[in-house]
This record gives structure tokens, C-alpha cells and sequence, in this order.
């Protein structure tokens, strides 16, 4: 470093140090200077590595993507800006028009509009079936259908696709098979090993787990596919803050402690739900009453994740009483904090829906899905148990 750039505008130069920081630098340079046109050459010819554009790349992202790759047993992972900003680069990337997409049709909501709304817009034909049944799935694709897109378990009924049955259908017919592992997470579930094509998260749940970034991971295991989902995302501008990302490496660190505990948590505060006077009904994959309990054993090698799901009677009055009986467990419908969080589905992701509607699918005003965290079992038994008496009075 010549001291005339010192004394330039842009010419600070970061002090030296003989000892290295543990923690990870932020980078959020937008711009980086190359030494010469033969230098620029040989970054975009891929003879040396460097970064040109952070919407091309930057090394936040770059650092959390190589720890997510490692937890999926992928290569060349991208992080993109949002989960949704996820599925959008798959979609845009790997379909023309004239395609044609299946859905599972309990996917994310926003994934669901995705399929309902977008797509069709820009001549891409979708539609939905039951993914836990694969001769649903296997009547509903066409000739021209390109991509499946899937989720192992559903949100917010918990129910468990028959990934092993749409995997083959996929493979057979050389069909693009999505699994979004948001809820699984790669400690209950690794898509790739399970035939999936492609990998999708939203890192802004239990990834990152701490509800301060939205965020987006995305792997492809066909490097053509991978090349096809960066240019999408890199020309349509779904890049990631390094702020974000480096918050979200920061989280990733305890990722393995967190979800083995809110597990634990999950598991017990199911069992206990379930003993509650009030309680019409608990959802949790490894119970043995749970509608797929079997196919999550096999699936999930026995893990169940953080959510429960569960249904009292009485009506709205009865869930606002639940709500407003405790709280301290965050009313809010997101999942993946550290924190426990209980949403409603008929007055948030699923309020579009008529009342018979929901009631097809399972989730009357009763109906509740919990995200659980990481406090003292006893303190989430405690708030529950409180609840549910509040709803019965
Ligand atoms: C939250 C979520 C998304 C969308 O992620 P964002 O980061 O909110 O954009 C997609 N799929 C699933 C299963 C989710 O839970």
C-alpha cells in the first residue's frame, strides 16, 4: 500500500495486526478495485478469484453460504435476500414460459401466491396436489411439467410428504424436484440425499434464528442449474446485505444447540398439550397419533423439529382468552426464533381462506401452530397450561 493512496479519498488502508480477529470482518463494500483491464480479465475468466460488484458477490455472503453448504452436503450455495427472493431465483432461473410447475398444496403461503398469482403471468402453468400421497402427485404432472417444488413438512399441519415416492416420479421423468427445508432444517432432513435436485431455506427462521434478518439460501446440485439460478438472481438483484449475513453467520454458530433444544422442548410441550383438558388435538410428527407418524419416523430418523400444532374448541373468543392468557410467549406469525412464538392461522397465513375451506384442512379459529424456543420446559408447560384453562373458562 503506497502512501499516496493513503492519502487518497478511498484510500484508507486497514491496520496491520500480527494476531487475526476470531470474528468474522463485515465487508460492505459495494465496489472493489482491480489492479489492471489483464486483472479484471482474469477475475471474470475465473484464473483468479476476486469480487468486482456485491451484487455479483461478496464475501459475507460467500462465508454464510459455505457453512449452510456444509450443513447440506452441497456445493456452490447462494444466499439470496429473502427466502421468497429464494424460490423467486429457482423459478426464473429454471422455467420458460410454457412450462409447467407442481406444487405441494400445503406449501409457505407466499409460495403458494407464487404458484396461484405469479407464474401463470408470465405463461408458466402450475398446479397443486397432496404430497403425501405421490399417486396424487404422479396423476397431476403433464408432459410438459418441469419442476416440483415441496415441502417435507407442512405448515401448519405438520403433515409429512412422501419425499421418497415424488423423488422417484421426479427422477424417472427428468423433472427438477425443489425441496424448500425450512421447517426440517439439514438436522432432521437433507433433501439431497433424498433425491432432491435443488435446496431451498429461508434463513431468516431457524438458521439465522434470532428474527433480526431476512434472508435466502439456495443450492443446486447440476452445476448448469446452479450457473442458470446465480445469473437470475445476480441480474435480478436479489443480493444479500453483508450486514445480514454476517449477523446470520453470528446466529448459524449455535444453530445445532438451538434446534436440539427447542426440539426437546417441542416434544415435550406436544406430550404435555396433549394431557391438557381442552385439547381436541396435537400435531407433532413423532407422535404415534400423528397422521404420518410413520413415514416421519423413516423420513426424520426419529427427529420431530420445533413445531407443534394443536387445536382447542370454543371459537375466536376462546383463542383470543389462549392468546391474551400468556403473554409471554410472542404472539406472532413467524417461526424459527430463539424465542417461543404461537401464530393463528385463520387470522394470518390462512385468513384469505373461507371458514369451509380451513375447515378442510384442518384448522378451525381453535386451531393454533407453536414455534418453540429454547426456554425452561417448565416455563413453556406453565404458560400453556395457563392458556388452555383461559380458553375453557
Ligand atoms: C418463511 C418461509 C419462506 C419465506 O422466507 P422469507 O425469508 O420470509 O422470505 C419460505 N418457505 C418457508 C417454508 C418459510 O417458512
Amino acid at each position: 500500500m503506497s502512501d499516496d493512496r493513503r492519502s487518497s479519498l478511498r484510500g484508507s488502508v486497514w491496520p496491520e495486526s500480527s494476531s487475526r480477529p476470531i470474528g468474522s470482518p463485515i465487508q460492505p463494500s459495494v465496489v472493489y478495485a482491480s489492479e489492471s483491464p489483464d486483472a479484471l480479465d482474469a477475475q471474470y475468466e475465473g484464473r483468479a478469484q476476486g469480487y468486482t460488484y456485491a451484487r455479483e458477490g461478496h464475501p459475507n455472503a460467500d462465508v454464510l453460504a459455505e457453512q449452510i453448504d456444509r450443513l447440506e452436503g452441497a456445493e456452490g450455495g447462494l444466499i439470496t435476500s429473502s427466502g421468497m427472493s429464494a424460490v423467486t431465483a429457482v423459478m426464473l432461473g429454471l422455467l420458460k414460459a410454457g412450462d409447467h410447475v407442481l406444487g405441494g398444496d400445503q406449501l409457505y403461503g407466499r409460495s403458494l401466491r407464487m404458484m396461484r398469482e405469479e407464474l401463470p403471468r408470465f405463461g408458466v402453468a402450475t398446479s397443486l396436489a397432496d404430497p403425501t400421497d405421490a399417486a396424487r402427485f404422479e396423476a397431476a404432472l403433464r408432459p410438459e411439467t418441469k419442476l416440483i417444488l415441496i415441502e417435507a413438512v407442512s405448515n401448519p399441519t405438520l403433515r409429512v410428504a412422501d419425499v421418497e415416492g415424488i423423488s422417484r416420479l421426479a427422477r424417472d421423468r427428468g423433472i427438477t424436484l425443489v425441496v424448500d427445508n425450512t421447517f426440517t432444517t439439514p438436522r432432521a432432513f437433507r433433501p439431497f440425499e433424498h433425491g432432491a435436485d435443488v435446496v431451498i431455506h429461508s434463513v431468516t427462521k431457524l438458521l439465522a434464528g434470532h428474527s433480526d434478518v431476512t434472508l435466502g439460501y439456495v443450492a443446486a446440485k447440476d452445476p448448469d442449474q446452479r450457473q442458470a439460478i446465480y445469473t437470475t438472481a445476480v441480474t435480478t438483484g436479489l443480493t444479500p446485505s453483508p450486514f445480514d449475513c454476517w449477523l446470520a453467520e453470528r446466529g448459524l454458530f449455535t444453530f445445532d444447540m438451538r434446534y436440539d433444544r427447542t426440539e426437546a422442548n417441542a416434544r415435550q410441550l406436544a406430550d404435555h398439550l396433549a394431557g391438557l383438558e381442552g385439547v381436541k388435538r396435537v400435531l407433532y410428527p413423532t407422535r404415534p397419533d400423528h397422521p404420518d407418524h410413520n413415514r416421519a419416523t423413516a423420513l426424520l430418523q426419529g427427529r420431530g423439529a420445533n413445531m407443534v400444532s394443536f387445536e382447542i374448541g370454543g371459537g375466536r373468543e376462546a383463542a383470543n382468552r389462549l392468546v391474551k392468557a400468556m403473554p409471554e410467549i410472542a404472539f406472532a406469525p413467524t417461526l424459527g426464533d430463539i424465542g417461543t412464538t404461537i401464530s393463528h392461522p385463520a387470522s394470518s397465513s390462512h385468513r384469505a381462506l373461507t371458514p369451509e375451506q380451513r375447515a378442510d384442512l384442518g384448522m378451525s379459529e381453535g386451531f393454533f401452530r407453536v414455534s418453540v424456543g429454547v426456554e425452561p420446559v417448565e416455563d413453556l408447560t406453565g404458560s400453556f397450561t395457563r392458556g388452555v384453562q383461559a380458553a375453557l373458562s
